[in-house]
This record gives C-alpha cells, structure tokens and sequence, in this order.
C-alpha cells in the first residue's frame, strides 16, 4: 500500500514557510536561506494560499532583471496557479505531479487552507522506508521468518 501525505505530515509535522505577496525579494531570499529550504508558499494569512514562490524563481528574476531584483516584490515574481494535493494524495500520485509539472513542491490543502508542503525529498524518504520494509518483509518471508 502506498504511503499518503497524510503520514508524511505526521512525521515532519505541519509547519509550512509563507511569505506575504507585497514582502521584497530581499526578504524571501532571507527566509529561504535561514530555514534552508527551497520554496515559500505566498499567503497573506499563513492559511489561504495565492502562490509558490521557489529558489528557482529568484534565479529566473535575478537573470532577467539584475541588481534590481532584491526590491522587486514577492508578487511580481511567484507562480500563482499552484498545483495542491490533499491528507490522502498518495506518494505516487505526488511523484507523477511532481515529474509532469517540472517543480519539486506540492502545498497540502484541507477544505482549501495550507495544512503542511511536501517536497521531492520527503517524497523519496517515504519510498526509500516503503521499499525498507517490503525488503524486510521478503526477507523475513524467504528464511523462514514468518
Ligand atoms: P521548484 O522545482 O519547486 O523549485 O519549482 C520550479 C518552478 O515551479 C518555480 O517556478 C515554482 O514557482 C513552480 N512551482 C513550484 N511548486 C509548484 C506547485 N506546486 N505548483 C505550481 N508551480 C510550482
């Protein structure tokens, strides 16, 4: 049985970075850098979601807008038609989102408010422990152990 997100956000816990559409680029660059991860979800409540905004967005700002980049704001450069996924969207689901749409972040939504983010790396952990324990499992199964 696949792993869900849901089990994903009980081990990680349910703590998502945001960041407010009118903050500065300077600021995101600051958030992502402290907490060393690699996108912010945009929301101006910390519960409602109006865009992703990824370290992959600030190096496409920096290219094509240069020095000015740090007072440009978290709107002009975030992507605001974010793909979400749900407590049940199961880890495959996430990895065929994640390869088709080309980004490495998925905001999880109950009853549309932000509940927790999943990125690539939790959803590599999560197959690598499924994949653990079902090699156990034969294991156990081939020598006798069951
Ligand atoms: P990432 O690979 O997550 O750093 O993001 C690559 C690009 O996809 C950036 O332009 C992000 O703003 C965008 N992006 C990231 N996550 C999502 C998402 N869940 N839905 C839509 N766009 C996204």
């Amino acid at each position: 049985m696949g792993a869900t997100v849901s089990m994903i956000i009980d081990r990680k816990g349910s703590s998502v970075a945001t960041i407010a559409p009118d903050e500065t680029l300077a600021t995101a660059a600051e958030r992502l850098a402290e907490r060393r991860i690699g996108a912010l979800v945009v929301s101006s409540d910390g519960r409602s979601v109006e865009g992703i905004l990824s370290e992959r967005d600030l190096v496409g700002q920096l290219a094509a807008a240069g020095a000015g980049t740090p007072e440009l704001t978290v709107a002009e450069a975030m992507n605001t038609d974010v793909v979400t996924c749900g407590p049940a969207t199961t880890t495959d689901e996430l990895a065929r989102m994640m390869t088709e749409g080309r980004f490495r972040h998925v905001p999880v939504l109950d009853d549309g408010l932000l509940i927790g983010i999943v990125s690539i790396g939790d959803v590599v952990k999560a197959r690598i422990d499924e994949l653990t324990l079902e090699t156990g499992q034969l294991q156990a199964y081939v020598t006798g152990g069951y």
